[in-house]
């Protein structure tokens, strides 16, 4: 999954830069608000952190931007302290959830994943398909209730699979959704993620009847199939 962190306080940045990296996420950043739209305008983002007060243009103008484009990428808005109005403007701009500063990292994470879930139409934290579990909390894969170890692309290779249980996913969206902007893509690595991904999975299965699987649709792409 991947996020659009736009704040342009440098130490806040590093620190949640730093959490969602651990988090298991792939971070695209902007410290004002004309970057932040372009990036949010260009790039395949799953969710995006706003602060409100940014230089060049100010984070609530950017979000009615978004929102009158179409775009409907869950947003998190950052606010001030004491500043209710900005809450106030900021949902009535299309911001599907706020945190007031200062606020903890994982109160931060939590939300994040909420968002992200609900913006597949998933309800728990816990993802389930077959006998394979991610919990998206810690990050843990489990199959058949043995833990697998997954290298960071192949969990984030996984984790995009797992919110869309039965969808049809092309390898160049696959590949849009795992690598931040600037990294170089190469749609043939992702390939070879997910041969990785089902060897390991499969190692663990004990009764393919209550297996998920990876299918490979030629010339399209990647589809979960749920047992
Ligand atoms: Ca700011």
């Amino acid at each position: 999954m991947r996020i659009l962190l736009v704040e342009d306080d440098t130490l806040l940045r590093t620190q949640l830069r730093t959490a969602l990296h651990e988090a298991g996420y792939t971070v695209d950043e902007a410290d004002n608000g004309r970057d932040a739209q372009f990036l949010g305008d260009t790039e395949a983002v799953d969710a995006v952190v706003l602060d409100l007060g940014l230089p060049v243009v100010d984070g609530l103008t950017v979000l009615k931007r978004w929102r009158a484009e179409g775009r409907n990428m869950p947003v998190l808005i950052l606010t001030a302290r004491d500043n209710w109005h900005e809450k106030v403007a900021g949902i009535d701009a299309g911001a599907d959830d706020y945190l007031t500063k200062p606020f903890h990292l994982e109160e931060l994470l939590a939300r994040l994943r909420a968002l992200i879930r609900r913006a597949s139409g998933q309800a728990s934290a816990v993802l389930q398909c077959g006998d394979w579990s991610l919990d998206t909390r810690s990050g843990r894969v489990t199959c058949a209730g043995q833990p697998v170890a997954l290298t960071a692309h192949e969990y984030k290779v996984l984790d995009y699979l797992m919110h869309r249980p039965g969808v049809l996913v092309s390898r160049s969206e696959l590949t849009e959704h795992i690598y931040a902007q600037d990294f170089d893509r190469d749609s043939n690595t992702i390939e070879v993620f997910v041969g990785r991904l089902r060897k390991k999975l499969q190692a663990f299965s004990q009764d393919p009847n209550h297996s998920a699987r990876i299918e490979t649709v030629r010339g399209m792409g990647y589809r979960l199939v749920p047992p």
